[in-house]
């Protein structure tokens, strides 16, 4: 692979302009209803791969309200691999999500992956995701920038930093500021996990956008055992966040069941989360560093 020179490397990174700290030094903050990404304490989305019951939603909702998730996620759209696994339950999944998400008070986050049902997701949801197998989807890009509506924009599991950026420069430059990257591996030649969960780019991301960027440790490493200590090395990184796949019984889980992890495990690292941002705090309190 030829080098690229260094004016050619400066012009691409002056390709996204939006999304720059240039244009904007200050770190963006996303409201969603009365919780914050970006800037403050780490938001912390949950819930199970895919909504499959009224009874599981509403049951994995109480669970991880009840342990101090911000916001539950669920798909009702699934993008799977194979044509013959479980779809997700379309408009019925939508529904069940807000309804559990009323329940609670959580706001919902679920993915998008047609620009024919845009409409109808945003009826239910309070953040549109993209999915990494569309982060170049130019056209569901563009249309999600025209909603009025948070956007969560996963990494692609083959692009680079400056592509998922320019993936969200596409969102803003149609006039959506509400963008929340995400990290959720990439692949690489390892065979031991899902993905490589590269919390490089956090700090790398934060040097150059003002966009918050959140980590899913469940994609990037597939192994429900793994969840716990990437979280924490994901915050220690400087995440705004985590998007963990929960669900009451991980093993029935008709999508995800292997990275998917359940109440106690879920409870642990909620309590050690607390434990970490706490004592980020007092450091910072002692080092005057933040
Ligand atoms: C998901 O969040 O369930 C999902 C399919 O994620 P990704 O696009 O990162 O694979
Ligand atoms: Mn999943």
């Amino acid at each position: 692979m030829a080098l690229k020179t260094a004016d050619e490397e400066r012009n691409e990174l002056h390709s996204y302009k939006l999304a720059g700290r240039d244009y904007r030094p200050e770190n963006t903050i996303i409201q969603i209803h009365h919780n914050a990404v970006g800037g403050g304490e780490p938001a912390i989305i949950a819930g199970p791969c895919s909504v499959e019951s009224e009874a599981q939603i509403i049951e994995t909702a109480r669970l991880v309200k009840e342990q101090g998730a911000h916001l539950l996620r669920g798909g009702a759209f699934k993008p799977r691999t194979s044509p013959y696994s479980f779809q997700g339950l379309g408009e019925k999944g939508l529904k069940l999500l807000r309804k559990a998400g009323d329940e609670t008070g959580l706001a919902v986050v679920t993915e998008v992956i047609d620009t024919t049902d845009i409409a109808l997701v945003a009826e239910y949801a309070d953040v549109l995701q993209i999915g990494s197998r569309n982060m170049q989807n130019f056209r569901l890009l563009k249309a999600v920038g025209r909603l009025n509506k948070p956007v969560l924009l996963k990494r692609g599991m083959a692009a680079t930093l400056t592509e998922f950026l320019l993936s969200a420069e596409y969102i803003l430059a149609e006039g959506n500021w509400q963008v929340i990257l995400c990290e959720r591996g990439i692949r690489t030649f390892a065979d031991h996990a899902r993905n490589t969960l590269d919390l490089n780019v956090v700090p790398a991301v934060k040097a150059v956008s003002h966009l918050p960027i959140i980590v899913d440790p469940s994609h990037g490493t597939g192994r429900r055992d793994l969840v716990e200590p990437m979280s924490l090395a994901a915050l220690a990184a400087g995440a705004d966040g985590l998007i963990i796949e929960v669900h009451p019984r991980p093993e029935e889980s008709r999508s995800d069941a292997g990275q998917t992890i359940g109440p106690a495990q879920f409870s642990r690292l909620m309590d050690k989360i607390r434990r970490f941002i706490e004592w980020q705090k007092a450091y910072a309190e002692a080092a005057h560093t933040y």
